[in-house]
């Protein structure tokens, strides 16, 4: 995979060789359209033909009518390039898997994880799904253009980092309590890659390009590392459950679906809550000695609560439009919207559940 960094000549020079000639198609919406324009002037300037496919919606929605449009309007081309984030990254992919041709990402934000992963989220018969794609060929960064996305998108990939603490320590718990084992090289690819985001966070507040990219390094780094495990234990715990069981209700519910990143956010303010609860109450299952040592690894739930808010980025679930019930049913149920063991597992598996939802409808909701 080719992660390319804007040079200092403002050019992709690895990613323009490779598609010079070439028959590329370029996917964007109304949002990206701008940054498509002027990579569009230069592939072209490298002799490739271009088709672009152009969507006009402010919220695309990834269903069957887009995915449609994005697969003809690549049929005949040799390479599909998204100018995009989230969903236009998910719709090259998933296009370009099933046309069997190479593709590649402008991104426009540092807003999530799902850079450079093996998943597209999509939506079919009005429902989300998740398919198994290949990985893009390029991830093409110009942090002129990441560093003017909308706050709260940056906000969101701050939020996707954040989880990576949770995750890790959810990883190490499964392995004290139930013997999974841990890859430590997936590990110590995500635990570095978010060590060195948390590090810059002060010049990430200021938004300065070189904090952005440490910020963009690790969201592609939970990338690299479940392609290295194998599935996407080093970048998703207990914190990405919750985030999913809320995206199925607001899916069900036909309602817009808030950033994954923020409820990921949240959803990590939880989950350090639920270690801390364990520790605090003494709470004895086996093996729970050494996850108290973990508990006292993590950041404090007020130090990473200060940073989520001095990224603008919500705090409470009711912020971003979760009804109370949901959150209860959330706290009940997110254990089991994966086949993984996480801190919900296992507060659920102690019985305790009942206990902590008023604690946390207090502090989260
Ligand atoms: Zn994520």
């Amino acid at each position: 995979m080719n992660i390319e960094y804007k040079s200092q000549q403002g050019t992709f020079p690895l990613f323009f060789n490779k598609i010079s000639n070439k028959k590329v198609a370029v996917v964007y919406d109304v949002n990206t359209k701008p940054y498509a324009v002027n990579i569009i002037n230069q592939i072209k300037g490298v002799n490739a033909v271009v088709n672009e496919i152009e969507f006009f919606d402010k919220e695309l929605i990834p269903d069957e009518k887009a995915m449609q449009k994005t697969i003809d309007g690549c049929v005949n081309a040799d390479y599909l390039l998204a100018v995009g984030s989230g969903t236009l990254n998910d719709m090259a992919k998933a296009a370009t898997t099933i046309n069997k041709i190479e593709c590649g990402v402008l991104a426009t934000a540092a807003s999530m994880d799902g850079y450079c992963s093996k998943g597209s989220a999509l939506m079919r018969g009005g429902r989300k799904v998740t398919d198994e794609v290949h990985t893009p060929s390029d991830i093409l960064i110009d942090l002129d253009i990441v560093k003017t996305a909308p706050k709260e998108m940056t906000a969101a990939g701050f939020g996707d980092i954040v989880g990576k603490f949770t995750c890790l320590t959810d990883w190490q718990m499964t392995n004290a309590v139930k013997g999974e084992e841990i890859n430590q090289k997936a590990f110590a690819m995500m635990e570095k890659a978010r060590t060195d985001c948390m590090d810059a966070f002060e010049e990430l507040v200021e938004y300065k390009p070189n904090a952005i990219a440490k910020l963009m390094d690790a969201l592609i780094m939970a990338g690299l590392a479940m392609a290295e495990c194998g599935n996407s234990r080093p970048a998703s715990g207990s914190e990405h459950h919750l985030s999913h069981f809320l995206e199925m209700d607001f899916v069900a519910r036909g309602e817009r679906v808030p950033l994954h990143g923020v409820k990921v956010a949240i959803g990590t303010l939880i989950s350090i809550e639920l270690y801390n609860y364990l520790l605090d109450n003494k709470v004895k299952f086996n093996g729970c000695e050494k996850v108290y040592e973990l508990v006292k690894k993590l950041p404090k739930v007020q130090v990473v609560k200060d940073m989520l808010v001095k990224m603008s980025c919500p705090v409470r679930f009711s912020e971003i439009g979760v009804r109370k019930q949901t959150f209860l049913e959330m706290v009940a149920k997110a254990h089991t919207v994966r086949d993984r063991y996480t801190v919900l597992t296992l507060i659920n598996e102690l019985g305790l559940t009942e206990k902590i939802q008023p604690i946390l409808l207090e502090k989260y909701f």
